[in-house]
C-alpha cells in the first residue's frame, strides 16, 4: 500500500512528499482507511509510529474537499509541547493546501491569549488545544464548537493521568452529537475503554 492509494488531494500529497514521507507507516495503513470511511476509531499507538499523520492526513484531506469557512476540527492534547508539535505537522503537511490551524494552550502572556482569541474569532479550520485553556475560551463566550465535525483525542491516557477527564467531558458537551471521533492512546486501561464507550460510536479498533 502506498500514499497514492488514499487518493489524497494533490496539494496534500505534495505536502507529505515535501515532509520526506515515502511510504505509510503501519498505523497509517490501518487508520487512514477507517477515517476516510467516516468511522470512529480507537487506536492503541505509541509516539514515533506516525500516529499524528495517521489522523491528520485523512482529516486534512476531508477538510480540503469540503467547506473551509468553518472550524471543523478539534484536537485535544495533554500538553503545550504536544499541541505545538501537532500544529507544526499540520503546517508542514498542509503547506500547499489552504487550511488554517492554531495551537491553544495555557500559560504564556496576555499576547498569546489575544493571538489565540483572534484566530478563534476568524474561524480557524483546526484548533489543537489543551483542555483547560480551551474551556477558558469557551467560558469567555468567544468559542463556539457547534461546527466541529472531527474530534481527535491524542494521548488520551496522559490526559486522564493529568486529571483532564472532567474538562474533556465538559468540552464534549459543547460539540455536535453527529461528528467523527478518533481516540489515540499509548495504553488501554479500563478507564480509557470507559471513556471510549461514552464518546465513540461503533468504533473500529487498531493496535500497533
Ligand atoms: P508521531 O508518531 O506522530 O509522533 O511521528 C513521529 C515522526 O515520524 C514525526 O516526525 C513525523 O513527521 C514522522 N512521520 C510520520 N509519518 C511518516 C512517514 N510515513 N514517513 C516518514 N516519516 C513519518
Amino acid at each position: 500500500m502506498t500514499f497514492e492509494d488514499f487518493n489524497f488531494n494533490e496539494e496534500l500529497h505534495e505536502g507529505l512528499l515535501s515532509m520526506g514521507y515515502k511510504e505509510p507507516t503501519p498505523i497509517q495503513k490501518m487508520a487512514i482507511p477507517v477515517v476516510q470511511a467516516e468511522k470512529d476509531l480507537i487506536a492503541c499507538a505509541q509516539t514515533g509510529t506516525g500516529k499524528t499523520a495517521s489522523y491528520l492526513l485523512p482529516v486534512l484531506d476531508l477538510i480540503s474537499k469540503t467547506d473551509k469557512s468553518q472550524t471543523s476540527t478539534l484536537i485535544l492534547a495533554p500538553t503545550r509541547e504536544l499541541a505545538q508539535q501537532i500544529d507544526q505537522q499540520v503546517e508542514g503537511l498542509a503547506y500547499y493546501v489552504n487550511i488554517s490551524s492554531i495551537a491553544v494552550f495555557g500559560g504564556g502572556d496576555g499576547f498569546i491569549y489575544e493571538q489565540q482569541r483572534n484566530a478563534i474569532q476568524h474561524n480557524v479550520n483546526i484548533i489543537i488545544a489543551t483542555p483547560g485553556r480551551l474551556l477558558a475560551h469557551i467560558s469567555s463566550g468567544i468559542l463556539k464548537l457547534n461546527t466541529i465535525k472531527y474530534l481527535v483525542l491524542d494521548e488520551a491516557d496522559r490526559m486522564l493521568d493529568m486529571g483532564f477527564m472532567d474538562d474533556i467531558m465538559r468540552i464534549i458537551s459543547h460539540l455536535p452529537k453527529k461528528r467523527q471521533t478518533l481516540l489515540f492512546s499509548a495504553t488501554m486501561p479500563q478507564r480509557i475503554r470507559s471513556l471510549a464507550n461514552s464518546i465513540l460510536h461503533n468504533p473500529e479498533q487498531i493496535n500497533i
